[in-house]
């Protein structure tokens, strides 16, 4: 399982570039041991998610999924390289080690184990792109279960829960709001339209309605935290010299939704207060000045399902007898919309995904295996 692990961090699967030699390395591994494994490509061919099945074919069984992208690790401050695995008092360093390729390279050492259990139902592998940037390629999965009518009865997400049983996430919405301005010289500036002006304001609605969001929260926050809808200005771009009134500015922010909770409402909330407040101003002074709304992607929460078929197995193979309920999004959610019960179910931990000297720990890769072994024994029954 270490080789495979130090294998996959050692392809920069960064979320921009192409995941193929990875996948490519995933596919040999599984037609050495006789598993022929479908790549499905993404449109421009860089990138693929990969679909393989153990045991008989047709309908019922258990996917398990994992991302193979990672985040970027530009301007984060390593004590070691983060595209080479490095073990430090029991911990293994390395990009994606608890993100999730820690998951990805347990599944795949117990592929011997899988293959000699004599499966009785079968056991899906599917690995995808593109989750960190909005849960992108996994709808190619889920495409490709509706288009071969396989149903599968359970979906264990292996995101890093220290092997809880998670069967509840917050839903993600990204959005952009675009503002066209009105360039003018600073010392003329009612001649023109300053969209950074324009974006501020726009912030302080924003700022406001996560406060209405907090107050709204009610019963359906409950088992988060934080216990409601978050908004987050993650990036504001604009302007170009301190002497000109700015033409252009971009706000990038996002919205992790309490399930039940909707981020167009925020936006056409947004819209409202930029009608009523800001446009008749701006447009007074020149026409084309203008602000819009994009949705960039909208990842749905995962919510929870009474009697879920994959709830009651993970629980029983994790040894737990509760579920939690994260702020993060996986792909848990797109599994659940394409009728497939998920859960969230792997090793390490969140709080070291996506930071400097990102680990995973032997001890809960061997957690994993262990439960991974569970699954093959329940399988073969
Ligand atoms: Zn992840």
């Amino acid at each position: 399982m270490l080789d495979i692990l130090e294998a996959l961090i050692g392809f920069d699967t960064t979320s921009h570039k192409s995941n193929m030699p990875l996948m490519e390395y995933i596919r040999d591994y599984l037609s050495g041991h006789g598993i022929a494994a479908r790549l499905i490509p993404n449109e421009d061919g860089r990138k693929a998610n990969l679909f393989a099945t153990i045991g008989p074919a047709g309908d019922g069984g258990v996917i398990l999924s994992g991302h193979t992208d990672v985040v970027p690790v530009t301007g984060q401050d390593w004590h070691s390289d983060p595209f080479r695995l490095s073990e430090r008092d029991g911990r293994l360093y390395g990009r994606g080690t608890a993100d999730m390729k820690g998951f990805i390279a347990c599944v795949l050492a117990m592929v011997p184990e899988f293959l000699g259990a004599g499966l009785t139902r079968p056991l899906h592998l599917a690995f995808s792109y593109d989750e960190e940037i909005g849960c992108l390629g996994v709808h190619g999965i889920t495409a490709f279960l509706r288009e071969t009518g396989l149903r599968p009865k359970a979906a264990i997400i292996g995101e890093p829960t220290m092997m809880k049983v998670v069967n509840a996430h917050k839903g993600v919405c990204s959005v952009d709001t675009v503002i066209t301005g009105s360039p003018a010289h600073s010392s003329a500036p009612d001649e023109g339209v300053n969209a950074i002006e324009a974006a501020i304001r726009l912030g302080g609605e924003l700022m406001r309605l996560q406060e209405r969001a907090k107050s709204e929260a009610g019963e359906a926050g409950k088992r988060f935290d934080p216990p409601w809808t978050t908004i987050t200005i993650g990036r504001m771009k604009g302007g170009t010299a301190r002497n000109i009134v700015p033409e252009h500015c971009r706000l990038e922010w996002s919205c992790r939704l309490i399930p039940g909770d909707d981020a167009r409402r925020y936006v056409a909330l947004l819209e409202d207060f930029a009608a009523a407040e800001l446009l008749p101003a701006m447009r007074a002074v020149a026409p084309v000045a203008d602000i819009r709304h994009e949705i960039v992607n909208n990842v749905p929460a995962l919510m929870p399902q009474d009697g879920s078929p994959a709830e009651e197995l993970v629980l029983a193979l994790a040894r737990r007898n509760e579920t939690e309920a994260v702020s993060y999004g996986t792909e848990g959610g797109v599994f659940q919309q394409a009728g497939v019960p998920a859960v969230v179910c792997g090793p390490g931990d969140i709080l070291q995904a996506h930071k400097a000297d990102e680990f995973v720990s032997r001890q809960q890769l061997a957690s994993c295996m262990a439960f991974l072994q569970r699954l093959a024994d329940h399988m073969a029954r």
